[in-house]
């Protein structure tokens, strides 16, 4: 029920139109009995800074940002933390009184769902990330804060994996390498690593018969397979890596902790987590059916 105390909450991006989000972050807020509202906005892109100085004037408690923001916010707000600062990009905004404070919680998430669902921590892991975007930027830093040691990058661009990987030994005490995409036929590659975590779009939706050339007879049990996709849930990465017995995550679980963690950092407390997946899985068929 709205009503003249409600606060509002939202996310910042666009396209905006298929985003989980609302239905997440209104279901937290309805189960913690906040009289809170969430909502997705459009924006347009000559007018980012005039709807972050609107959306503070009005009090808004916090807003996720997503593409094509996640970047151009940073110049209008009053800080940004050390995660943010080191991935460049903020996907959470926090009221403070002077302005809107950045924070990212992308690789967190990631890393809270991995724990959550696999007890699988990066602490000493070497880890083998496909990708060198924006989101791969995020869970890179996130695993070099929490104490990894090797993270090797695949990129069809090398120059943007090398990059990451100058900036990974910048900001981490870790072994960063950058290596070309002809290196996932590499058998060798994969007898050292522990994780691989596919950051690209390839398998996607509605292209979901494509997959990233991972030497699949070179998986074995112990090793975890991350794709941040979760439209298909299941891409056919991870179908063939769970064939050969390895462990997989899709990017739900870190869509799920990115937005707990969000919520937490506006409201002090986590959300009630119970059943959410499937919630959110079950809105994403919805979603798909409607179309
Ligand atoms: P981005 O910044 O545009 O980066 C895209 C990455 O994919 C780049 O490394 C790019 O390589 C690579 N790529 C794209 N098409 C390719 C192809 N045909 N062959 C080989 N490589 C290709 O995008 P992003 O923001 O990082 O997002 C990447 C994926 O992560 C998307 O699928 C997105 O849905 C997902 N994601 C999930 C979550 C979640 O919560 N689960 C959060 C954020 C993102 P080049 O550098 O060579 O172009």
């Amino acid at each position: 029920m709205l009503d003249a105390e409600t606060k509002l909450y939202g996310l910042l991006g666009n396209p905006v139109s298929h985003s989980l989000s609302p239905f997440m972050q209104n279901l937290f807020l309805q189960r913690a009995g906040i009289n809170g509202a969430y909502l997705a906005f459009a924006v347009n892109n000559q007018r980012i800074k005039e709807v972050l100085h609107g959306l503070h004037a009005l009090g808004v408690g916090g807003c996720n940002v997503t593409i094509p923001y996640k970047e151009v916010v940073i110049p209008y707000l009053t800080g940004i933390s050390r995660t943010a600062e080191a991935c460049g990009a903020v996907n959470t905004l926090i009221y403070q009184e002077e302005g809107f404070y950045g924070e990212n919680t992308d690789g967190a998430g990631l890393l809270k769902a991995l724990e959550a669902q696999h007890q699988w921590t990066a602490q000493e892991a070497s880890i083998l990330l496909i990708g060198a975007g924006g989101a791969a930027k995020g869970v890179a830093m996130a695993m070099a804060f929490a104490g990894a040691k090797k993270i090797q990058i695949i990129n069809r661009s090398l120059n943007r994996a090398q990059a990451l990987a100058e900036q990974l030994a910048h900001y981490g005490r870790l072994a960063a390498e950058a290596l070309p995409l002809e290196s996932l036929q590499d058998a060798g590659l994969y007898q050292e690593i522990d994780a691989i975590v596919h950051t690209t779009s390839v398998g996607m939706y509605p292209a979901i018969h494509e997959r990233m050339p991972v030497r699949l007879d070179a998986l074995e049990e112990r090793h975890l397979v991350v794709d941040l996709i979760y439209n298909p849930l299941e891409t056919r990465l991870l179908q063939e890596a769970k064939a050969r017995g390895a462990r997989v995550a899709s990017g739900l679980g870190m869509f799920v902790h990115q937005g707990a963690l969000a919520f937490q950092h506006w409201h002090h407390r986590p959300p009630d987590l119970t059943n959410i997946e499937k919630l959110v899985e079950a809105q994403l068929v919805h979603q798909k059916e409607s179309k």
